[in-house]
């Protein structure tokens, strides 16, 4: 029954010439999400507002879905299109609307007439008086609040007559595009995928690497990955994921550091390589899904070791969360069921029985010294040899 939707985003901090971009970036993500979807879609702004005209074989809840994923949407308001047929016919049409978007319904409601044509023969006032006595004639059991109404029943009049009262939630946040870029660290685990997901609703664009240790990690566990950047990029667009051989580095720090400091030290060297592409290709920060205490290499000394290579921000978004915290967005993201799926990640191969907790910067910075003959031609081949491909 509906025709259009008609979207309501935040519009705080939105002011002058950030608007334009602010509106911009939203048209421009809406239509990248609605491309999956069947139907055929118009997506325009006009006077300050963002509208999605529906046509083809479209389906209503597929495209409210899809809507949902779009940081920047608060709210998306189905909207029904009469012809204008003068006065009668309108109220016969709100009266209907009511019936089969309320139907048995009874409920408090207010009309809001708007004349986006000037030259309609009644004026707002009007309109929203006689529309209220043809609903009360024709529906009993619905009554007039003009403070608290239960129902704003918005009707538009526009080349045609809109009509609209509900408001389903979209996800909030601000349109991927209106905050710069980052580079988030993605493994096959529950919590970076989050962290990806949780940045970027922030309106920040993102890519990805993910360092893999072929044989020590699959085929599959390589794939698991690229699943999850696909499931994030729903709602971020495409992501350039870059895959990293990190196998002889990996080997290389097993064979000359000693066993309890490897997870740090490989740890350095991800946030290594991570920045050099983060920086080659414009990111302005680093993302991870670090949480406080979660595991070994991450309590604050760890976190203070690894940190310490970085000369970009590092943001951890999920860094006070509870595992059942990031679990619970995980679900509702849908990536949790991919993420738990028990395929080796490349940490675990090469875990020690009893890695550092407190590690002391001093001394891994010593133990580091003994990688000094080889490292930098293994970094500069991992570098040189990374896949680099786009997930959408
Ligand atoms: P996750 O659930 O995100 O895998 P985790 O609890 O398993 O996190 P760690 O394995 O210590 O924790 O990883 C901490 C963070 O380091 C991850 O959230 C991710 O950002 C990054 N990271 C870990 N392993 C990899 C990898 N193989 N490739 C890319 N990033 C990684
Ligand atoms: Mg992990």
């Amino acid at each position: 029954m509906f025709h259009s939707f008609l979207i309501k985003y935040g519009e705080i901090g939105i002011k002058g010439k950030n608007r334009y971009l602010f509106e911009d970036m939203l048209v421009s993500q809406i239509n990248y999400t609605l491309k999956s979807i069947d139907g055929e879609f118009h997506v325009y702004k006009q006077q300050g507002r963002i509208y999605v005209e529906c046509g083809g074989n479209f389906d209503f809840d597929e495209t409210v879905e899809a809507l949902q994923s779009v940081f920047g949407i608060v709210g998306i308001c189905p909207v029904v299109h009469a012809e204008d047929h003068g006065f009668d016919a309108l109220a016969q049409e709100v009266v209907s609307y009511l019936e089969k978007v309320y139907p048995g319904e009874s409920h408090t409601f207010k009309v809001n007439a708007r004349r986006a044509r000037k030259n309609y023969p009644m004026t707002s006032m009007e309109l929203n008086a006689s529309l209220g006595e043809k609903i009360l004639q024709s529906l009993p059991q619905m009554k007039v609040d003009v403070h608290h109404p239960e129902i704003m029943l918005n009707v538009e009049i526009r080349e045609k007559i809109y009509i609209y009262s509900k408001i389903i939630p979209g996800p909030g946040g601000m349109p991927v595009g209106t905050n710069g870029k980052a580079m988030l660290l993605l493994s096959g685990g529950i919590d970076s995928p989050v962290a990806g997901y949780m940045i970027a609703k922030r309106g920040v664009k993102i890519d990805a690497v993910y360092f893999h240790a072929p044989p020590y990690t699959s085929e599959r566990a390589k794939q698991k990955v690229v699943d999850l950047a696909k499931i994030v990029s729903r709602y971020t667009g495409p992501i350039h994921l870059h895959i990293v051989n990190f196998t002889d580095i990996q080997l290389y720090i097993y064979d000359q550091c000693p066993h309890e400091e490897l997870t740090i030290i490989m740890r350095r060297y991800m946030m290594r390589i991570a920045e050099h592409f983060a920086k080659e290709t414009g990111c302005l920060g680093l993302i991870t899904g670090e949480s406080i205490g979660q595991v070994a290499s991450q309590t604050l000394h760890s976190l203070a070791a690894t940190n310490e290579v970085c000369t970009l921000p590092v943001y951890r978004p999920v860094i006070g969360f509870d595992k059942q915290d990031i679990v619970d967005i995980s679900e509702k993201i849908g990536t949790y069921e991919t993420s738990i799926l028990p395929f080796e990640d490349c940490c675990t191969i090469f875990v020690a029985k009893h890695p550092v907790t407190k590690p002391n910067l001093n001394i891994i910075k010593r133990s580091e010294k003994h990688l000094e003959e080889k490292i930098d031609e293994l970094v500069k081949t991992a570098i040189e040899t990374t896949e680099v491909v786009v997930v959408e």
